[in-house]
């Protein structure tokens, strides 16, 4: 696995795929910088080597060129996070592209504008990646977040870089982060997958069953067991049609000798509100007209102690309705056991969607492991795919 660590950059152009896809609020000014300051370090390592930067990213859908969704409105923020005076170039290929790049001394930072005012990006046009290849001498892939795309700049654009492509420091983090949970993790590994539906989650889960010791269920996807175990759920969610699915991945579990753990009470609403009426109930046993909407007490000790006894530890989706305050407290007290069991030296990674913004939202973003960048390329990772994006560095 090649890293920025094998390559001198030294009066080399570096030509990035970075992940500033960063939301914007209606001034053009970015609300979450999180993505351009996970980029510093390969930019830091390569700009200290003498080389210099080629940044080429994508932000938003846009329909063709709009200005709405131009990487100039995000340049100061880019040049306050990394204390570097930025370029902007209002291409990403051809002539002024590639002047603007061939222009650039060792030091610099040049941005190029969204790849995706071209419909070529996301088709992953080899033409197109060509042009793109000619910005830059070496080819560093630090974009996770489109990893599990073969666009033109995440993936296609790796072949005109036989020898010189490597990962950059953070897509390199998440490899062996997630390296670290499903090839080399310390046993007992636990998998925690919450969040609403099942059948979002079927192949992580069978993917997993082969690597973990612990499975927690949890969130609205435990009621489809639930239901198909025979228990009344009342009004909770529940997919029908995947309840012999359920069966089957207990039965796997079991013949795969994976602890499977699911709550045994929970917070039953009497409406889907933050001041609904609440009660605490056996998990399968919930009245008619209520709805399990967090972990009840003993699910939560119970989660605890498995927590507390697991080396490695994998999170994805919230335990509960954690948007609405009065149903947060099973996600918050599941991220308090994964800090504690950090604490104690266990590793722990989360990823994937909703939990990511649950982590940041209670606070437990630095008393976890590492919390992954990417949204669906954590869980095409978790799925055991191999991504595109670093397929192409590999190869
Ligand atoms: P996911 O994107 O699959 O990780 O699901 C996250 C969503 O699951 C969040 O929006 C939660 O509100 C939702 N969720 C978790 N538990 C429940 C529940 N018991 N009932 C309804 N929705 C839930």
């Amino acid at each position: 696995m090649k890293t920025l660590s094998d390559f001198n950059f030294e009066n080399k152009k570096a030509l990035i795929r970075v992940d500033f896809n960063v939301p914007l609020n209606e001034n053009f000014e970015v609300t979450d910088a999180t993505r351009i300051v996970s980029a510093k370090p390969t930019i830091v390592k390569i700009l200290e080597d003498g080389g210099s930067c080629i940044l080429m990213s994508h932000l938003g859908r846009p329909k063709g060129v709009q200005d709405a969704f131009s990487l100039r409105h995000i340049v100061a923020k880019v040049e306050d996070i990394l204390g570097v005076e930025v370029k902007f170039v209002d291409q990403c290929v051809g002539e002024k592209a590639e002047a603007a790049a061939a222009a650039l001394q060792p030091g610099e930072i040049l941005l190029v504008e969204n790849l995706r005012f071209h419909k070529e990006e996301t088709a992953g046009d080899k033409v197109f990646a060509e042009q793109l290849s000619k910005l830059g001498d070496i080819y560093v892939n630090d974009a996770f977040g489109t990893a599990h795309r073969a666009h033109a700049s995440t993936t296609i654009v790796a072949q005109f870089f036989p020898e010189d492509k490597c990962f950059g420091s953070l897509l390199a983090q998440e490899i062996e982060s997630i390296n670290k949970v499903m090839e080399t993790g310390e046993k007992p590994i636990l998998a925690i997958l919450g969040g609403a539906k099942v059948s979002s989650k079927i192949t992580i889960i069978e993917n997993i069953l082969d690597k973990v010791d612990h499975l927690i269920i949890g969130g609205g996807m435990a009621f489809t067991f639930i239901k198909a175990q025979g228990g009344s759920i009342g009004n909770s969610i529940c997919e029908d049609d995947k309840m012999e699915l359920a069966l089957d991945i207990l039965k796997q579990a079991e013949a795969k000798n994976v602890q499977v753990h699911i709550p045994v009470d929970v917070i039953a609403a009497d409406a889907f509100s933050n001041d609904a009426n609440t009660q605490v109930v056996d998990i399968r046993n919930i009245p008619e007209g209520w709805e399990g909407v967090d972990a009840g007490p003993k699910s939560r000790e119970q989660f605890h102690e498995v927590v507390l006894q697991s080396k490695t530890i994998l999170w994805n989706g919230p335990l509960g309705v954690f948007e609405m305050e009065s149903f947060a407290g099973g996600t918050i007290e599941l991220g308090n056991s994964i800090a504690e069991a950090t604490k104690n030296g266990a590793f722990s990674l989360v990823g994937g969607g909703d939990s990511v913004a649950a982590v940041k939202q209670f606070g437990f973003e630095n008393k976890v492991s590492y919390v992954s960048t990417g949204g669906g390329a954590m869980l095409e990772s978790l799925e055991g795919k191999t991504l595109p994006g670093i397929a192409a560095i590999l190869e």
